[in-house]
């Protein structure tokens, strides 16, 4: 069983899981698996958080993560403060990937993230 790390940061990390073929994130308390696909969908769902609008919602005044990303699951949203949705964006940047060149960016940010 071989899994790449493909981010790491202090809340968490994404990995290439070469079994399965499916990201694994996790981040904090949390763990998504995710295709290709969705990771991209997520990737995209984080970067276009509206933080201009959650920050001036009157009833978020006085909540700490009152940034919302809903899931597949309808019931299930996850929230995020804005120092987390900085790192979770951090972890799951890789829109401008090709599949093709999956192994070797990731081997080549691998190194990246080790210094
Ligand atoms: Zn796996």
């Amino acid at each position: 069983m071989k899994s790449i790390v493909v981010r790491k940061n202090k809340f968490g990390e994404l990995l290439y899981c070469e079994n399965c073929g499916f990201f694994h994130l996790s981040f904090s308390n949390m763990l998504i698996e995710l295709s290709e696909r969705e990771l991209r969908a997520f990737h995209m769902a984080v970067k276009e958080i509206d933080i201009d609008y959650w920050n001036n919602v009157p009833f978020n005044q006085t909540i700490k993560r009152k940034f919302p990303i809903s899931t597949s699951q309808e019931n299930l949203v996850l929230v995020f403060d804005f120092y987390e949705l900085e790192c979770l964006k951090e972890l799951v940047m890789i829109s401008n990937l090709k599949r093709k060149d999956f192994i070797s960016f990731f081997d080549i940010d691998y190194v990246v993230s080790l210094n």
